[in-house]
Formats: C-alpha cells, structure tokens, sequence
C-alpha cells in the first residue's frame, strides 16, 4: 500500500503538476523485483518547448551525487537507498563482481570516476556530474564518496 501511495504522489507530480514540463503522452508499467520488491518505469513524452535538449537541461532532473546537507531530507533517503553498495578491492565478494563477466571488475562499472560536468560519451549515454566534493559517507563500513 505505501508503494501505491508514492507512486499516486509521484504520478501527480507528473501528470498534475508538470515538474518535468507539459506533457504530450506518458505511459508506466509496474515491476516486482526480487522479493516482490515493487518498481515503476515511466515513459513520458514532453511537449514541444519541454524537451530536454542539452546537457544542462538534464542537470536540472538528474543528479548522480550525494545531496549537501542542506537537503537533510533528501540526503538520508539516497544513502540509505540510493548508494551502490562497496565492491571492487572493498568487497571483492560482492554480487556485482563475482558475477560479472567481466573478470572482477563491477558489472555496474563502479566505481565511478568524478566528473566535473554532466557529458555524453562515445557511446552516446550520459555520464552525469560527480564532483569530488572531497566528503565522504559511512555506508556499510567503507567511506564512500559520489
Ligand atoms: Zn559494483
């Protein structure tokens, strides 16, 4: 019931309140992950005058780093839910190596280098900003940074 109450209040964000722009289309579907774990994609279509075109115009939606403590808020939910977890030379037993076949490099290519401004690489996709704020966060043992 909570996941369909976030996801009532993020569809009205979306949908009511155009915090992305004026929608032309949008559609969703929801997926249950291990465990039953719900999630939801959202494909949304933005009108003529909302597409985001440039680099920083994604900037303004997507943020790859830890949130400052001015959003305390914020902040506490991406640590507890957003960080991937330590692997490489921290945790060479972690799931994302010891299945990767890409002998014993993170299947999720982490750790990631810092990245003064958001770019497009070679391949096209996005590498999003990840300052080297020089901080550091305590999750599950290991300093961790953006
Ligand atoms: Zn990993």
């Amino acid at each position: 019931m909570m996941f369909r109450a976030k996801l009532l209040a993020l569809k009205k964000q979306i949908v009511e309140k155009h915090v992305f722009g004026e929608m032309a289309a949008y559609v969703y579907v929801v997926e249950f992950r291990k465990r039953g774990l719900p999630h939801v994609h959202f494909l949304i279509i933005l009108k003529n005058g909302y597409k985001l075109k440039w680099l920083i115009d994604y900037a303004k939606f997507v943020s790859a780093e830890i949130p400052t403590m001015a959003n305390p808020s914020l902040r506490n939910i991406v640590l507890k839910h957003m960080m991937h977890r330590p692997c490489g030379k921290l945790n060479p037993e972690c799931s994302c190596i010891k299945n990767s076949k890409t002998h014993g490099r993170c299947k999720y290519e982490y750790p990631k280098s810092f990245t003064p401004a958001t770019t497009t690489n070679i391949a096209g996709y996005h590498e999003y900003r990840r300052q080297n704020s020089g901080e550091t966060t305590l999750i599950r043992k290991y300093q961790l940074d953006n």
